[in-house]
């Protein structure tokens, strides 16, 4: 057993590399047995690049709203209490409304492929015209 101290002096870090707009990023627990826990916070906007998890991947959404989507699929609105599960090798995209901040609890299983960004004509099509555009 180990106790992860959850803001024992480790700074919130921005995500920039496969993330698009202002995303902040706190570690919970890091991976261990393949399993890693993560608090992320999207300003409105705000989504990560196409990705999939080796093993799949749980979403609480903790506070505000946002959207996950499948590939080929259509988004799905997530609200504060929403919980999302994505299986082994599902491409998607997560991330906060237009007009909305969203904070996720993710717990990641396995390693993390991630891929090209979510173009904005792809994520306004989810969200529609309100919010910021980020390019
Ligand atoms: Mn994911």
């Amino acid at each position: 057993m180990k106790v992860f101290r959850g803001r024992a002096g480790v700074p919130s870090e921005q995500r920039t590399a496969t993330f698009s707009g202002t995303v902040y990023g706190d570690s919970i627990m890091p991976a261990t047995d393949k399993v890693g826990v993560g608090s992320v916070n999207f300003a409105p906007g705000a989504r990560t690049f196409w990705h999939k998890h080796e093993i799949g991947q749980v979403l609480q959404v903790t506070s505000g709203s946002g959207f996950v989507c499948l590939d080929g699929g259509e988004p799905q609105v997530i609200r504060t209490g929403d919980v999302v599960h994505i299986a082994a090798g599902e491409r998607h995209w997560h991330g906060a409304s237009g007009d909305s901040y969203m904070v996720h609890t993710a717990t990641t299983l396995g390693t993390t492929t991630w891929q090209e960004e979510v173009a904005e004509e792809v994520y306004r099509k989810a969200v529609g015209p309100a919010g910021p555009k980020i390019v």
